[in-house]
């Protein structure tokens, strides 16, 4: 589904990611972990296709396409979804406009017809139960006045309701309790099939007991210094990242 080699990308001439490899296939759940500041998010918005970073260097290839000459709509339209780390609000723009709109992209590019206006609100009702999103923030602005953990039920909300065929989800884990974590944990994989895959980044492992990932990688300083199965994340979690970090200096 997705192959990155070499990935080189900076923001204002600063270097942040310094040789990426990373390949994800259909059905897969990676998991990528890292200090703070190691390049996580970069790579995130970077494969969503955020212009304000610079590719300088590496390829990416998605469905067989060459993603870095897909703008940030095309990769929308085309099935990848970025969970934000930070999500934020949009004052003065619904809920339901916001979702019509993406939705009907998706749709147009899958080749399946619009939805009508009733089966797109039985869609909105379906999909807010997959994460136990209170219908009253539904009929709100996009985030506005949302907790923070409303705010992280509502990034799974929008990936059920577009059907992502690549979902990053970036620290959606962060700022929740428990509760809402086994949601947006149990939401995440109600999700999963065969035919779509799953990269999350997360500081925690505690995550990983629910969302199981299949291969875990740990980033530092833009490069992705170690990869292994679940095992590295419950040993991160007991020792940190120094060991790790020690032997690669
Ligand atoms: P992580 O998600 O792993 O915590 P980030 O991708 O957010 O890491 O950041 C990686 C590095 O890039 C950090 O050193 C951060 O300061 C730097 N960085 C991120 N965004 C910007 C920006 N807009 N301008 C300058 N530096 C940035
Ligand atoms: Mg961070
Ligand atoms: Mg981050």
């Amino acid at each position: 589904m997705l192959t990155v080699r070499g990935l080189h990308a900076s923001i204002e001439g600063k270097e942040i990611l310094r040789g990426i490899d990373f390949t994800v296939n259909a059905g897969e759940v990676h998991a990528i972990m890292g200090p703070n500041g190691s390049g996580k998010s970069t790579f995130a918005s970077v494969i969503a296709g955020s212009p304000r970073f610079e590719v300088t260097a590496g390829t990416a290839e998605y469905d067989g396409k060459n993603l870095l000459e897909m703008n940030i709509e095309e990769r929308a339209r085309a099935g990848i979804f970025l969970g934000f780390q930070y999500p934020v609000e949009i004052p003065g723009v619904s809920m339901a406009n916001f979702m019509k709109l993406a939705v009907a992209r998706r749709r147009e590019y899958l080749g399946l017809p619009p939805l009508s206006s009733g089966e797109f609100l039985k869609l909105m009702r379906e999909k807010g139960k997959v994460v136990e999103l209170d219908s009253k923030l539904t009929g709100r602005a996009v985030n506005e006045g949302f907790s923070g953990g409303e705010k992280k039920k509502n990034e799974i909300f929008q990936m059920a309701m577009l059907e992502p065929e690549l979902a990053i989800l970036d620290e959606t884990d962060s700022g929740l309790d428990i509760d809402a974590l086994r949601i947006v944990a149990q939401g995440v994989n109600k999700l999963r099939t065969p035919q779509n895959a799953t990269v999350v980044i997360t500081h925690y492992q505690r995550l990983l007991d629910y969302i199981v990932p299949d291969f875990v990688h740990v980033l530092y300083k833009g490069q992705i210094i170690l990869s292994g199965d679940r095992e590295l994340a419950l040993k991160l979690e007991r020792e940190g990242y120094d060991w790790l970090i020690n032997r690669y200096k």
